[in-house]
């Protein structure tokens, strides 16, 4: 079988989630495939691409230094039409959904969206699962027909494991050219140095309407802050405006994988608890010993957030920045469990 790794602007490796996607790649390809990734930039290390399973390397050489969705697109399509790889995994981050659908109605390819998992039948074909209604159900679906199967993989579903090695990789570059003129470039805004991507944190602390205000949502920003984490919030704390929209997770926000989850006043609701699936340790602190966030939590704290974050806050204070761990400080006997997922 033959995979195409397609990887954008920050899924590259080192990033892990370009490292998590290739080990996808070698794992669906074992024993005799072979993997292809495509690097969307000029300033990449294709040896970490190589080391971890990429037989070959594939970099557009955009004008700008990194190829946009279009551009991509612009790129790849007839490279796939010649070389019709079996399929094509991507991250369902927004760079890969916008190429994976342009690519699927380009080529008349089978387009399996946002999938948790998946698997390969003998002849090479995809069965993907995904989350719907909620969560409440996981849906599986396959491609039917000889075409080119396209797969977005949300973040933090890939398989674990490293992917090894597998021959000397090469690296060739493919221009990109003719960029279409009905996209313009608006500019770009710098993101605050403590605005840490949600996707990408291992640690997020995130507050609920129980957090009460805009001032107690300082307390979630200082404790994901000692904690070296990023801040989120349900959609609830979004509406009520005590944090912004791209803070929000779940159903309509971020999807997050952190190794710890911390919901502070969150009741737990599945439109929400769909965004965290992949988190690894949930820490909840909530008032109502009954909330539903309790029966997803590793460590449940029966507790007023306003009492409860400061003590927290104060007793990280107390210790030295790199003894700060948060699965070792909250996650205690629980250790570190698996993703809620796959808990189910
Ligand atoms: C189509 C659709 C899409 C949606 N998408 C999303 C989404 O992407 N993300 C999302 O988050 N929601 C989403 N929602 C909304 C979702 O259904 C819930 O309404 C929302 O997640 C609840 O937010 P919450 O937990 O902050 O508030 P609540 O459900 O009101 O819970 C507040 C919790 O705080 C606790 N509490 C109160 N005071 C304190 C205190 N002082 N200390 C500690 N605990 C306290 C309460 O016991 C309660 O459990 C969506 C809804 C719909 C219909």
């Amino acid at each position: 079988m033959s995979v195409w790794v397609i990887l954008g602007p920050g899924e590259m490796p080192p990033a892990s989630g370009g490292l998590a996607l290739l080990a996808e790649a070698r794992r669906l390809t074992e024993p005799a495939g072979e993997v292809t990734v495509v690097l969307a930039g000029t300033a990449v290390p294709v040896e970490a691409s190589a080391a971890h399973g990429a037989a070959r390397i594939l970099v557009l050489d955009a004008a700008d230094g990194w190829a946009g969705p279009i551009v991509a697109v612009e790129a790849l399509t007839d490279r796939l039409r010649q070389e019709c790889p079996e399929a094509c995994l991507l991250s369902a981050s927004r760079w890969g959904s916008e190429v994976a659908g342009r690519l699927a109605a380009r080529l008349g390819a089978a387009l399996l969206p946002g999938c948790v998992g998946l698997t390969r039948d003998g002849a090479g074909r995809l069965e993907g699962t995904r989350p719907v209604y909620g969560s409440r159900l996981v849906a599986r679906v396959a491609a039917t027909g000889e075409s080119l199967q396209i797969v977005t993989l949300r973040p933090g579903s890939e398989s674990s494991s490293p992917g090894t090695g597998h021959g000397p990789a090469t690296a060739e570059r493919i221009p990109c050219t003719g960029r279409p003129d009905w996209i313009r470039d608006l500019g770009e805004e710098q993101v605050p140095p403590e605005a840490l991507d949600l996707g990408e944190a291992d640690v997020v602390v995130a507050g609920g309407l129980g957090v009460g205000s805009r001032q107690g949502f300082a307390l979630v920003e200082e404790l994901a802050g000692l904690l070296g984490g990023a801040m989120g919030a349900t959609r609830m704390a979004v509406d009520a405006g005590w944090a912004p929209f791209a803070r929000q997770i779940g159903l309509t926000g971020r999807i997050i994988s952190p190794r710890v989850y911390v919901a502070c006043g969150i009741s737990g609701s599945p439109h929400h608890m769909d965004g965290v699936r992949q988190a690894q340790l949930v820490v909840a602190i909530n008032t109502d010993r009954h909330a539903p966030i309790f029966t997803y939590a590793d460590v449940g704290i029966q507790g007023d957030v306003r009492e409860v974050l400061p003590a927290l806050i104060a007793a990280l204070r107390r210790l030295r920045p790199e003894a700060r761990d948060a699965a070792a400080l909250l996650g205690g006997a629980a250790g570190m469990p698996r993703p809620l997922d796959a808990r189910r």
